[in-house]
């Protein structure tokens, strides 16, 4: 397996948390984990735009030596459980039956330091926002914003349009907001034209 850094992360999910999920996939033969150690979990907070730079290089600096593997490690066990959730249910929307399952999110989620502040949206007439804010406490803190991610998906996405896509071989899943519910690649470039590269293929040798 390779770690990160060679290639961009995969962001085609259409949402957030399962672009997460997709942190761990195979783009041509070979198992790629974006988050397999503490630099790619960095690099990958950084590429999904959920932390900032500034705010990664601070953790980092105040990390003990090792911590922050830790720290990948946990996020590893994390979109573990999170991909057992989301294959259980994808494809029917959720039920109150789930709220058991969703125990270990809760506990991750009261741990939050978050505070609200008022800030200047732009310039020009005053327009102001309270915008959310966290204390980045420990390392354990980067947790924090992706916890949050995954709890919005889990409240605010309808599970029945949750997909895996066709690839054969292929583990990414996505959000299915095409209005007739047709979409069945992670990407057409890559799955769909393996797909239709096959099936003319397969004509031909009907032929
Ligand atoms: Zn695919």
């Amino acid at each position: 397996m390779r770690t990160h850094l060679s290639e961009p992360a995969i962001f085609i999910a259409d949402a957030p948390a399962l672009d997460f999920l997709n942190s761990i996939a195979t783009p041509i033969d070979e198992i790629v984990d974006w988050i397999g150690d503490a630099d790619g979990l960095l690099d990958w907070l950084e590429q999904s735009g959920w932390v900032s730079r500034q705010t990664l290089e601070g953790v980092a600096q105040s990390a003990m030596p090792g911590e922050l593997d830790g720290v990948a490690a946990q996020a590893r066990a994390l979109r573990g459980w999170f991909r057992a959730f989301v294959l259980k249910h994808q494809g029917t929307p959720l039920t109150p039956e789930v709220m058991d399952e969703l125990a270990t999110l809760n506990r991750l989620l009261e741990r939050d330091d978050g505070f609200t502040q008022i800030t200047l949206a732009n310039q020009g007439p005053a327009s102001l926002q309270l915008q959310p804010r966290r204390r980045w406490k420990t390392p354990e803190s980067l947790l924090l914003p992706i916890g949050e991610v995954l709890a919005k998906f889990i409240c605010e996405e309808d599970f029945a349009d949750v997909k895996s896509c066709e690839g054969a071989g292929c583990t990414l899943m996505f959000v299915d907001h095409t209005r007739g519910k047709k979409r069945r690649w992670c990407s057409m470039a890559v799955c769909g034209n393996r797909a239709k590269a096959a099936a003319h293929r397969q004509r031909k040798k009907l032929l």
